[in-house]
C-alpha cells in the first residue's frame, strides 16, 4: 500500500517501481508536491493541468493580468540547481518564475559552489532548503532528484523538489509540457485520444521519449510507433510498461511509412554524452530518421511536429515555417505549463482559475 515519504525509508522507497512511486507522490494530493516522475500524473491532473495552463495563457495577455500573475508568489523563492547543461528547461522555469512573482537563485556550475570543495550533494541541496521555498534541480544522475526529495521531506524543511531532468531516465516536466502541446494541436478533433504519435531517433537513452510515452499511456487507443535504428531502439523496460499498460506499439526502422500515418512526430537527437557506457552512436548513420521539407508532403495536413530540443540535423531548418512545425510553439508551452505546475505546486491553481 502507497505510504507517504515521511512513512517509508529511502531502501523502501527506492525499492518501489516507478508507479509504485508515484502512487506514494499522489498521497501529496489535492496539490502536486514534488514532481519527480512521469507516472505520479494521472489522466484528472493532466486534464487539469492543462486548463490550468490555458488559463494563465489567456490572463497573462494583458498587463492587468500579469501583475495578478505576479503577485500570487512574490513571497516565494525557487532555486535553480542544474548541474547538467540546459537552455530550454532553465530559462523556461526563470521565465515562469517571474510570471508568478518568485523570486530565483542559481546554481548551474558546481565548480563555483561548495560541491566543488567536496560538499556531497545531499548536503548542498539541505542547505538550498534553508533560502529557498522549492527546488528546481536537473542532474546526470538518474534518481539523484528522488533521493533529495525523500531527505527533504524527512527534514524540518521538507520543501518540493521538481525534477527538470534526471540522467537517461526521467524529464517529467518536459513530457507535461509535450502532452499540452498535443492537446492543444489536436484540441478540434478529440484531444489525443485516438491519435497516432510517432516518435524518432534516439529512443533508448531519450528521457523525453521514455517520461512522455508512459504518460500517454493515460489517454484512450492512442497507437504509439517507435522508428529507431536497431542500436537506438526503446529500452526493454519501457516497452514491458506499455505492454502491460495494454498500449498499442510497433518498433520500426521504416521511417517513411510511419511519416505517412503520424498525427504527430515527435523528433529526437541522438544522446552521444552517453556513448561511454554504451558504445560509439557517432559510427550509427541516422541520415535516414531526419526529417526533411520533402516528409512535409507526405505529413497529414492536420499532423505536427515536435522536437524537445536541442536539435542537430534531425529537422531540416526548411521545415521550420510550416504551420505543423510545432516545436518553437511548443517551447514557449513549456513556459506556461510549468508555471500551472509551479501554481498547483504551491496551491494557487483555484485563484486562478477563479479569475476569468
Ligand atoms: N532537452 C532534452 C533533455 O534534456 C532533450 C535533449 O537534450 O535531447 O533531455
Amino acid at each position: 500500500m502507497a505510504k507517504k515519504l515521511t512513512e517509508l525509508t529511502w531502501e523502501e522507497f527506492q525499492g518501489f517501481d516507478v508507479y509504485e512511486k508515484g502512487a506514494c507522490l499522489r498521497l501529496e494530493r489535492p496539490h502536486v508536491f514534488h514532481t519527480l516522475v512521469a507516472q505520479q500524473f494521472d489522466r484528472r491532473f493532466l486534464d487539469e493541468l492543462c486548463e490550468l495552463t490555458t488559463t494563465i495563457r489567456t490572463i497573462a495577455k494583458d498587463k492587468e493580468g500579469m501583475l495578478f500573475l505576479k503577485g500570487l508568489l512574490a513571497h516565494k523563492r525557487a532555486m535553480l540547481y542544474f548541474s547538467q547543461p540546459s537552455s530550454r528547461t532553465f530559462l523556461s522555469f526563470s521565465a515562469a518564475c517571474q510570471i508568478l512573482g518568485i523570486d530565483t537563485e542559481e546554481v548551474r556550475d558546481t565548480a563555483v559552489s561548495s560541491e566543488f570543495k567536496g560538499e556531497t550533494q545531499e548536503d548542498s541541496v539541505r542547505t538550498f532548503s534553508s533560502y529557498f521555498d522549492l527546488i528546481i534541480m536537473r542532474s546526470k544522475v538518474a534518481g539523484l532528484a528522488e533521493r533529495m526529495a525523500w531527505v527533504l521531506s524527512n527534514s524540518d524543511r521538507p520543501v518540493p523538489i521538481i525534477n527538470g531532468g534526471s540522467g537517461r531516465d526521467q524529464h517529467p516536466t518536459q513530457s507535461l509540457l509535450d502532452i499540452y502541446t498535443l492537446q492543444r494541436s489536436f484540441e478540434d478533433r478529440g484531444g489525443i485520444d485516438g491519435k497516432q504519435i510517432v516518435f524518432v531517433g534516439d529512443l533508448l537513452r531519450g528521457r523525453t521519449v521514455r517520461s512522455l510515452a508512459t504518460l500517454l499511456m493515460q489517454y484512450r487507443d492512442v497507437d504509439q510507433v517507435f522508428v529507431a535504428p536497431r542500436q537506438l531502439q526503446l529500452g526493454e523496460d519501457i516497452q514491458k510498461l506499455l505492454s502491460k499498460g495494454g498500449v498499442n506499439f510497433s518498433l520500426t526502422d521504416d521511417f517513411d511509412s510511419a511519416v505517412l500515418e503520424a498525427d504527430a512526430v515527435y523528433m529526437t537527437r541522438v544522446q552521444d554524452e552517453w556513448d561511454d557506457e554504451t558504445g560509439d552512436s557517432r559510427k550509427i548513420d541516422t541520415s535516414r530518421y531526419h526529417f526533411t521539407a520533402a516528409h512535409l508532403d507526405m505529413l497529414k495536413p492536420g499532423a505536427i511536429v515536435m522536437h524537445p530540443f536541442p536539435r542537430r540535423k534531425e529537422i531540416a531548418v526548411e521545415v521550420d515555417n510550416d504551420p505543423r512545425a510545432m516545436y518553437w510553439r511548443q517551447m514557449r508551452n513549456g513556459m506556461w505549463t510549468r508555471s500551472a505546475l509551479m501554481a498547483v505546486t504551491f496551491g494557487v491553481d483555484r485563484e486562478i482559475a477563479s479569475q476569468l
